[in-house]
């Protein structure tokens, strides 16, 4: 009996389906189907058997010389250490930026488009360090380019600091996690290694920590943003300079809870100061 197509309701709840779980971008043109791939799998080869007797079972015990080199798992504490050491060994932006681009480490690079790196002038008083590229970022490779990006533009704006004169741009994050989900603590801990460095790299006179995954990565604390936001507190470089370090709410929250704006102002205000009295 031939199988009824799917109807057009079906395909929309299925595709609302995948939504829901966080699969909101096709990756190939073609689907791939894993479980006829496993089902193709060569079966191992038994070993020669001398009788014609039945002989029970045993998997083969892999010989030394030829048994592969177990990979290191993505985003095991051995990853974390090679970003690190990779990070370390940059001595400008640019190699840093390089090193991100071909470094392997990081599952959520296979799902992304693109590596998002930084977006303005890297010698701006102030580096603002957000938390994961969007859907937006992905697909343009530039953080902070879509509606939440547009708000801190205008918020920024509105204390004279615009992108690519006032401001530097970044994130934690590199590569977008699936379905804009908060990036894991083996994610932040390894990408933190490269926004560390970056942040040395740049030696901003301020940095701006938007959003709760980012102050909790950067200060290396379990506070909520509620509690940290409006406060100063400082990065400490490797070579113990410490640059002053504001966080905010981030302006995805504010999108949100319109009402929260007002003391992201009294933050900004506090920023503008600082500067002034800086210079
Ligand atoms: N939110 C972020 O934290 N970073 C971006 O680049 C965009 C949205």
């Amino acid at each position: 009996m031939e199988e009824a197509l799917p109807s057009r309701e079906d395909l929309a709840s299925l595709l609302k389906w995948y939504v829901d779980q966080g699969y909101d971008e096709t990756i190939g043109e073609e689907a791939v189907d894993r479980f006829a791939i496993a089902a193709q799998a060569p079966a191992p080869i038994a070993a020669p058997v001398a009788s014609s007797a039945p002989t029970p079972f045993r998997p083969a015990a892999p010989s030394p010389a030829a048994a592969p080199r177990a990979p290191v798992p993505l985003e095991s504490p051995q990853v974390v250490e090679d970003a690190r050491t990779l990070a370390a060994g940059c001595s400008t932006i640019e190699e840093l930026e390089a090193a991100i681009r071909s470094f392997e480490g990081c599952a959520l690079k296979r799902t992304a488009k693109n590596t998002v790196f930084a977006d303005g002038l890297p010698s701006a008083p102030v580096m603002i360090v957000g938390e994961a590229p969007g859907a937006d970022e992905d697909r343009l490779g530039k953080p902070f380019v879509g509606v939440s990006g547009q708000l801190m533009d205008r918020m920024m704006e509105a204390i004279g600091l615009k992108r690519g004169e006032g401001f530097y741009i970044t994130n934690i994050l590199f590569w977008r996690p699936p379905g804009n989900r908060t990036p894991t603590l083996a994610e932040q801990g390894m990408c933190l290694a490269f926004t560390r460095r970056h942040i040395e790299l740049a030696r901003p006179k301020l940095v701006v920590l938007a959003g709760a995954t980012s102050a909790k990565a950067v200060l290396d604390t379990a506070e909520g943003i509620t509690r940290l936001r409006g406060k100063w507190t400082s990065v400490r470089l490797d070579d113990g300079t410490e640059i002053p370090t504001m966080p905010t709410f981030h302006p995805a929250y504010l999108l949100r809870s319109p009402a929260s704006k007002r003391q992201s102002w009294l933050d900004l205000l506090a920023i503008d100061k600082k500067l002034k009295e800086m210079t």
